[in-house]
């Protein structure tokens, strides 16, 4: 089965659900448990190659490879952090050559890895490197897959935790989002627990509505970064389709459909959105929802002229959340300069509970 036989552009396998799989196999007059068995081969046994599935029959390969493939990602690049347990960050190589960033946090009994949605981002938020780039297009859900089984295959077993907060919006590329969702909580394969799952939003309303319908635990996310329209229009120019007040109510829907607590990523900005008053005005127009605040410091990146806001007034900030009875948690690194490449991703995994403590030197 040599792969200058194959057809180009074939559809990933890890992008079929149990179901669609099974489905192919009936098309091929396969028995019922051969896709339980070829399941297996993708999902316990990792398989890179059609060579590998020996209890697979030559003849069913060799038309399952004329299908799908069987390449969905691979790492051509790593970056470690010194010491040991530390986070790692990978360059991934999709099919046509495209690459997107991972990273995969180790912290204490768990292990949280960050993926990519989309190749670039079309959402331009002023200070996300990824969205400087440009958009390129949509990952397909075995390359968001893909992801997860080059961590399982570097770690030797399944992360325990998965955040959407690598390059792109994955409410702008729901339906392969939500078809690696059901394949990676699938409990006969990686069986990653919904609610160990965290989509992050830069706040797509019709994405929000229609998650609440999915009946997945999954988390919800939501990057706020500032309490009022004129300010989140600037930081966040999708605001001007999809502002506060409408993004709100949804929120609140959301939380009251689904039973589930929202998370607000807000991200501090010297003297940008780190007011008392932006802290207050933060929790009144948050009160109504069943909400969480997560106060992350800056990450520098080169095309972003603001900076962290220093410790005295992250605190203030956070205490005056506190004070208006907000749940919030703001955790930041002992560190010296941070590393801006990677340091959203990181930063935004540990203000996930990635486990680190406020002690842990992320820089
Ligand atoms: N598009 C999604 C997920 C990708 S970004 C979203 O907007 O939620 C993941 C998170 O990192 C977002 O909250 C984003 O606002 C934040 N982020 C991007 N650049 C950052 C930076 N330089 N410093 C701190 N947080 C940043």
């Amino acid at each position: 089965m040599s792969s200058s036989t194959l057809p180009l552009c074939r559809p990933l396998i890890h992008g079929l659900t149990r179901d669609q799989l099974t489905e192919i196999c009936r098309e091929l007059d396969q028995p019922v448990y051969r896709a339980r068995q070829i399941w297996d081969w993708l999902y316990h046994r990792f398989a890179a190659d059609w060579s590998e599935m020996k209890n697979i029959p030559l003849g069913l390969r060799q038309a399952l490879a004329q299908r799908l493939s069987l390449a969905s990602a691979t790492v051509t690049r790593s970056q470690n952090e010194a010491g040991a347990g530390t986070t790692t960050k990978w360059l991934i190589t999709l099919p046509d050559g495209d690459g997107v960033e991972e990273v995969l946090i180790p912290a204490r009994g768990r292990t949280t890895i960050c993926v990519s949605s989309q190749v670039g981002c079309r959402f331009n938020c002023a200070f996300c490197a990824s969205g400087k780039a440009g958009f390129r297009r949509n990952l397909e859900a075995g390359e968001i897959v893909g992801q997860v089984i080059v961590a399982v295959r570097s770690l030797g077993a399944t992360p325990s935790n998965l955040v959407f907060m690598g390059m792109g919006e994955p409410l702008d590329n729901y339906d392969a989002v939500l078809s690696a969702v059901r394949i990676i909580n699938d409990p006969e394969g990686l069986s990653l627990g919904a609610r160990r799952i965290t989509i992050s939003t830069c706040g797509i309303i019709p994405g929000i509505q229609r998650l609440a319908q999915e009946g997945l635990q999954v988390e919800l996310s939501i990057s706020l970064h500032a309490p009022d329209d004129a300010l989140r229009s600037r930081l966040l120019p999708v605001n001007r389709k999809y502002p506060l007040g409408d993004l709100l109510e949804a929120c609140r829907t959301y939380a009251e459909q689904t039973g589930r607590l929202i998370t607000f990523e807000y991200t501090l900005i010297q003297g940008i959105n780190d007011s008392p008053e932006q802290a207050r005005e933060l929790a009144r127009i948050l009160r109504p929802i069943h909400a969480r605040v997560n106060l992350i410091p800056l990450s520098a990146v080169a095309e972003f002229e603001g900076h962290a806001s220093p410790a005295s007034v992250m605190g203030e900030f956070l205490n005056e959340l506190k004070r208006a009875r907000i749940n919030a948690t703001l955790r930041m690194s002992k560190g010296g300069s941070v590393d801006a490449a990677c340091g959203q991703l990181r930063r935004r995994l540990l203000d996930q509970g990635a486990g680190w403590g406020a002690g842990c030197t992320v820089s």
